[in-house]
């Protein structure tokens, strides 16, 4: 079997590499910085495709089938890794504070999204479920949805890749690429060429600059995040919330999470005051004690964007022996498991188990060489 060089540690580059070496395909991964270290770890780690605008059917197969994967990688990682990837049922609430806001839930409601396990709820009753929130107009209640630590997804991913006999090259910055004539036959990077019989871009936001390198239209954008976290003294809650794009994240240590801000701003990965003044006022508004709380640390991520809101997973058109998996924008995370899969799929059997078509990366190839 070909090797397979995989350009990007975040999760989605550790999660293909997790599937080819369970299938057996010798894969390195070269990662410029650490093993997520950029959006993958910056990221809330909630597994909720809970939209009230929903997007294509075939996305929302994707996050059915990547939720699906979950309870099984959680069980494995931590037996192969020690790594506890901190898999919790906290469940999801979403609010309404307005009567707009309960049109909005009632539509959600009637297209129930995941197709099971979902409950709208009134006020006393989300007054029972979390006695600290805000005065609300009710809500919805996904009892089963679940989050994890999306750092140590991505640590054990790599981890278990490695024991299966993955190599792991962090601090090594891929450059270019070695070709002969329409095949890419390897990367050059700041440590000297690497040959591969298969080449995967999966380097989030900074895909479409490695795919100017040979012509190839891969237009990922960067989407800036910020985020804040309270101390873990007692939380406050204990479901994620959302109100709108806005959530609040009770992590397993006991740390809430407040996110994120949706910013075009290139690659200015910066936090900035007038971003987490936004962040506190939307904490404040939900649950009002934390008006009071301080803030324990902030930060911010980039995550992939596409010009149509789908990741793009497949060969690159053009050259043989490359492919791409990117543009996961705010559903990375959710997204990784089945992601990993179908990659896995496409590079040793040469195709995937759901239709290529919405998420081919040939679908920009117009703007390609
Ligand atoms: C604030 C915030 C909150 C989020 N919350 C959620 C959430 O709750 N749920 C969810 O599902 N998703 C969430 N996301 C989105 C999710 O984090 C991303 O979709 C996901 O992490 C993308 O993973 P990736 O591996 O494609 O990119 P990244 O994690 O950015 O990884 C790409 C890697 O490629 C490396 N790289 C780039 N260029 C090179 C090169 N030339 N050579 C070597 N290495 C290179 C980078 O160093 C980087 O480590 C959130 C994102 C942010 C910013």
């Amino acid at each position: 079997m070909a090797d397979v060089v995989i350009v990007g540690g975040g999760v989605i580059g550790c999660s293909i590499a997790y599937h080819l070496a369970e299938a057996g395909v010798p894969v390195t991964i070269l990662e410029r910085g650490e093993i997520g270290g950029e959006a993958s770890g910056a990221s809330a780690g909630i597994l909720a495709p809970v939209e009230v605008s929903p997007g294509p059917d075939a996305l929302h197969e994707l996050y059915l089938a990547s939720l699906r994967l979950f309870p099984s990688l959680a069980d494995r990682l931590p037996e192969e890794t020690g790594i506890d990837i901190e898999y919790l049922r906290s469940g999801v609430l979403r609010l309404a504070l307005s009567d707009a806001d309960v049109d909005e839930l009632r539509a959600l409601a009637e297209r129930e999204p995941l197709g099971q396990g979902m409950e709208r709820v009134d006020r006393d009753a989300l007054r029972r479920l979390e006695p600290r929130l805000a005065s609300t107009c009710g809500g919805v209640h996904f009892p089963d949805l679940c989050q994890v630590n999306p750092h140590r997804l991505a640590q054990a991913l790599a981890q278990a890749a490695v024991a299966r006999g993955a190599a792991l090259r962090q601090g090594v910055t891929v450059r270019g690429f070695v070709t002969s004539s329409a095949r890419v036959t390897g990367v050059r990077t700041s440590e000297g060429r690497v040959t591969a019989g298969q080449v995967v871009i999966a380097a989030g936001s900074w895909t479409a600059a490695l795919g100017r390198r040979l012509g190839a239209n891969l237009p990922v954008r960067p989407m800036r995040g910020q985020m804040l976290a309270f101390p873990n003294f007692s939380s406050p809650i204990r479901h994620i919330v959302f109100w709108h794009d806005a959530y609040l994240v009770p992590k397993a240590n006991g740390f809430i999470f407040a996110g994120s801000t949706v910013e075009d701003v290139g690659f200015r990965r910066n936090t900035t005051a007038k971003g987490l003044a936004g962040l506190r006022r939307m904490a404040a508004t939900l649950v009002p004690s934390l008006a009071y709380s301080e803030v324990s640390s902030d930060w911010a991520g980039l995550r992939p964007g596409s010009p149509d809101g789908l990741p793009m997973l497949g060969p690159v058109p053009g050259w043989e022996g490359l492919s791409v998996a990117s543009g996961h924008f705010r559903k990375g995370i959710l997204l990784a498991p089945i992601t990993g899969r179908l990659m896995a799929q496409l590079l040793t059997e040469g195709r995937m188990e759901v239709s290529l078509g919405p998420f081919s990366p040939s679908r920009f190839a117009a703007g390609a060489r």
